[in-house]
């Protein structure tokens, strides 16, 4: 029987899909799943819970992160991977 809302408990839901998405993670991005184990042991800051986030967002891809063109995004402002203050295209000024 699959699980979902309905056949499984609260616990057994969340629990089922995080070994999913860790599954996932250890086959696309294994350099990112201790990242996703700690926020899902809730050991992660609120700064690492958005990089987790913003990865999975444009599927693992760091540089991707950095050219996010979401501004809109309510995460933009404090996604992981920008260039600092003064960094040009071909590294620092
Ligand atoms: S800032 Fe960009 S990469 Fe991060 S969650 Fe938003 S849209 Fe995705």
């Amino acid at each position: 029987m699959k699980l979902t809302p309905q056949t499984a408990s609260p616990s057994e839901f969340i629990a089922h899909k995080r070994a999913e998405r860790l599954q996932q993670v250890a086959t696309d991005a294994p350099s990112k799943l201790n990242l996703f184990k700690r926020v899902y042991a809730g050991t992660a800051s609120p700064r690492l819970c958005v990089k987790a986030f913003c990865i999975e967002c444009v599927g693992y891809n760091e540089a991707a992160v950095r050219e996010c063109t979401a501004p809109a995004c309510p995460l933009w402002n404090l996604r992981p991977f920008q260039k600092s203050a003064g960094e040009t295209e071909g590294g620092a000024a």
